[in-house]
């Protein structure tokens, strides 16, 4: 029997950490396969997506930006993917369909362990990554604030939910009272400009998740910090975010180890 392939999609994907993931949970677990990386530019990653029944892999990760097409090309997708029309995992069936699933979803429910499921939420952003955050919170009976630089595509997001989410572009309005704040733009990541709101308006329990995770400490978490408010960083998603797909591709819960401890090490910032 030949050994499961998969790997990470992207342009640029030399970034991606799927591969340190994948590779120390196959060698922990003793498993036989195999992770690598594939860097296609826009445009060129649907035929790709199309040759996977044939090419006998176990399937892919998608990252940017690809995720739309990666959904558009599957034959079967999980009620996550479609609720964001995009897709970060596609596997290939028994009976050779691609099937599309959403796991950012995953990672966002993971990161958000500690959060009460209650409280009023800001969702800074409206891409992608917020999206997947929008369907976690959606699925919450809880007030919702979507803050994005380009109101319009904050309106199309809660647009595809039944119930009332605000939207507007006025941070600091938005966070008054708010017991959880989610921020799911590149701001604050290494070389973009930095988000720094005032938090003391926030709740005092509440709790601030950011999606970047290059650099770990983003601004916005050190100013979390600095007014007492709890905190979450990037990681914690990525690696929730990971775990099916590892399972969905060698057939197997990824063994427990401190997969935390391995990343911070590989950027080089292990304490
Ligand atoms: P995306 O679809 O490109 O969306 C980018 C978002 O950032 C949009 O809301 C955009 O606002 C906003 N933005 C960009 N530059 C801005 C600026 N100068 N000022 C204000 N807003 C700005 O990206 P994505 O895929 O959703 O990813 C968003 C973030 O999540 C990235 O940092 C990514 O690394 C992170 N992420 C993390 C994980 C994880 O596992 N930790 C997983 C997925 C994504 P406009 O709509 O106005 O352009």
């Amino acid at each position: 029997m030949t050994r499961p392939f998969a790997a990470v999609i992207g342009w640029p994907v030399n970034h991606s950490l799927s591969p340190v993931m994948m590779r120390a949970w196959l060698t922990e677990a003793g498993l036989a396969g195999e992770y690598g990386r594939v860097e296609l530019p826009d445009g060129r990653a649907e035929s790709l997506f199309r040759a996977l029944p044939e090419l006998g892999w176990a399937g892919v990760n998608v990252t940017a930006p690809h995720k739309q097409a990666a959904f558009a090309a599957a034959q079967t997708s999980t009620d996550a993917a479609r609720a964001v029309g995009a897709a970060n995992l596609l596997t290939v069936s028994p009976s050779g369909d691609l099937m599309a699933d959403n796991t950012d979803i995953t990672g966002i429910a993971a990161a958000l362990r500690e959060d009460s499921g209650r409280s009023p939420a800001v969702l800074i952003g409206a891409g992608g990554a917020a999206g997947a955050a929008l369907f976690h919170l959606a699925r919450q009976d809880r007030e919702v604030t979507i803050v994005n630089r380009t109101v319009s595509k904050a309106d199309a997001l809660a647009s595809h939910y039944d119930r009332p989410i605000r939207t507007t572009a006025n941070l600091d309005q938005a966070l008054t009272g708010a017991g959880l704040v989610i921020n799911a733009t590149t701001l604050g990541m290494h070389g973009q400009p930095a988000l720094e709101p005032d938090l003391t308006h926030t709740a005092p329990e509440a709790l601030v998740f950011d999606m970047v995770y290059a650099p770990l400490k983003t601004p916005l978490l050190s100013a979390a910090q600095a007014s007492g408010r709890r905190t979450v960083d990037g990681l914690t998603m990525l690696i929730g975010q990971a775990v099916p797909s590892f399972e969905a591709f060698f057939g197997h819960p990824p063994p427990n180890i401190d997969m935390k401890a391995i990343l911070l090490t590989h950027l080089g910032d292990a304490p």
